[in-house]
């Protein structure tokens, strides 16, 4: 939790509801910078440990209720901030699943409630609870604009070679195909570094959003053609507890001849693999560096290799290769997954510069390739928030 100003201005209320927790920012809606003026969270929703981490500025909440779930937490972390000194003049939602109707943000009407509840069953883990969010804020305050980013609307603009599964027609026009995500994250990457280097973003880059969730992007001109995470974010990478690319014919024998059932596939999938299920430690990156375990090197061994595999991938895609980009809980802040990573790209050009990859991340995009390095390489750090903010501002009408 970080609060950086005093409130007291106009604001606009950014709300990232996820599965366990549920983070959001106030953002001065006053000034063109659209500076941050608090974050916070409530965490561990659902179970026992429920806890909110609101900055003081925020104003008085009272008691989180106890083993408050989603619906519960959200309501009172709107009441608490509509009891503070600062005027929300608009909301806006990080929605993951956007399904083939949404390629950009927009505002939001009950036909748009409506669309992103057809669309839960592409996102069981995600879109309920941010429609849960759309409707508390509603409930509250009726007449408060409220506009929802898409976190696969990034990568509307990808091909259709590259969206397609082989699959029959009439699964295909049911709307089963890749969308990726993390596009918010992609789009404030792209962003930030278009600004900062002198010659703008360059033409051909991979971006590596490396987090609890994790993925990688191909962006052409600043547009993404290819992503590794496809119909749902359990594809592409290994992941915190996800395993990623996976044979479909381990889910078939799973089912057929161990007897498993859907729901103890699906925790598999969602729970209990990736870099928990390799390690046999956990999926905290700073845990196992930690660790002298020899299944905690070989997880992260394994995360690095699949990285270097489908970035690869990638740039055959891109048909070569200008920049690679780390970003992510991971990618910002773990020179050791950084270093392994250039190592296996070395042959696309990479040449590490050991003291700046070392260097703690700082708010500024940072090359860590070595001067003259054929394919430069930054660490970005990504603003999700700050891009919903930025979008709700436009389509709210306040900046
Ligand atoms: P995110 O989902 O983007 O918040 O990233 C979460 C991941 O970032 C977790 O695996 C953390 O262990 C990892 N992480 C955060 N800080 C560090 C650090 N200083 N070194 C290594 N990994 C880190």
């Amino acid at each position: 939790m970080r609060a950086s100003k005093q409130s007291g201005a106009s604001a606009i209320l950014v709300i990232n509801a996820g599965s366990s927790s549920i983070k959001f920012a106030l953002y001065d809606a006053s000034a063109q910078s659209g500076d941050r003026l608090l974050d916070g969270q409530i965490s561990g929703i659902g179970t026992a440990a429920v806890a909110a981490d609101i900055p003081d500025q925020a104003g008085d909440f009272g008691h989180l209720p106890e083993a408050a779930d989603h619906e519960a937490a959200i309501s009172w972390l709107l009441w608490g901030l509509g009891k503070g000194g600062v005027e929300i003049i608009a909301a806006g939602h990080r929605v993951v699943h956007g399904g083939p109707a949404f390629s950009a943000a927009c505002l939001v009407d009950l036909s748009v409630e409506a669309e992103i509840e057809r669309l839960i069953p592409l996102a069981r883990l995600h879109n309920p609870h941010n429609l849960a969010a759309i409707r508390a804020v509603r409930a509250l305050w009726p007449d408060l604009p409220q506009v929802v980013c898409f976190d696969t609307a990034f990568h509307a603009t990808q091909p259709e070679i590259a969206t397609t599964l082989a699959l029959p027609e009439r699964l295909r026009s049911a709307g089963i195909r890749r969308y990726g995500f993390h596009g918010l994250s992609y789009q404030s990457v792209a962003a930030r570094l278009d600004v900062a280097l002198s010659g703008g973003l360059p033409q051909r880059v991979i971006v590596a959003h490396l987090g609890n969730g994790a993925s990688l992007c191909a962006l052409r001109e600043g547009k993404s053609i290819a992503t590794t995470m496809g119909f749902t974010p359990l594809d592409g990478l290994i992941m915190g507890t996800r395993p990623g690319l996976t044979d479909p014919g381990v889910l078939l024998y799973l089912l057929e001849e161990q007897g498993m059932s859907v729901q103890q596939v699906s925790r598999l999938l969602q729970k209990e693999s990736g870099l928990a299920g390799l390690s046999g430690i956990g999926a905290d990156m700073r845990v196992l560096e930690a660790s002298t375990e020899p299944s905690a090197r070989f997880a992260i061994d394994a995360f690095c290799y699949r990285i270097v595999r489908e970035a690869g991938s990638l740039a055959a895609a891109l048909g070569g290769l200008d920049a690679f980009v780390f970003t992510g809980g991971i990618g910002e802040n773990s020179e050791g997954v950084r270093a392994k990573v250039m190592d296996g790209l070395a042959w696309l050009g990479a040449k590490p510069d050991a003291a700046a990859n070392n260097a703690r991340a700082g708010r500024e995009p940072s090359l860590i390739s070595a001067a003259g390095s054929p394919l430069p390489v930054y660490v970005v750090r990504t603003d999700e928030e700050g891009i919903i903010a930025a979008e709700t501002a436009r389509l709210a009408g306040s900046d």
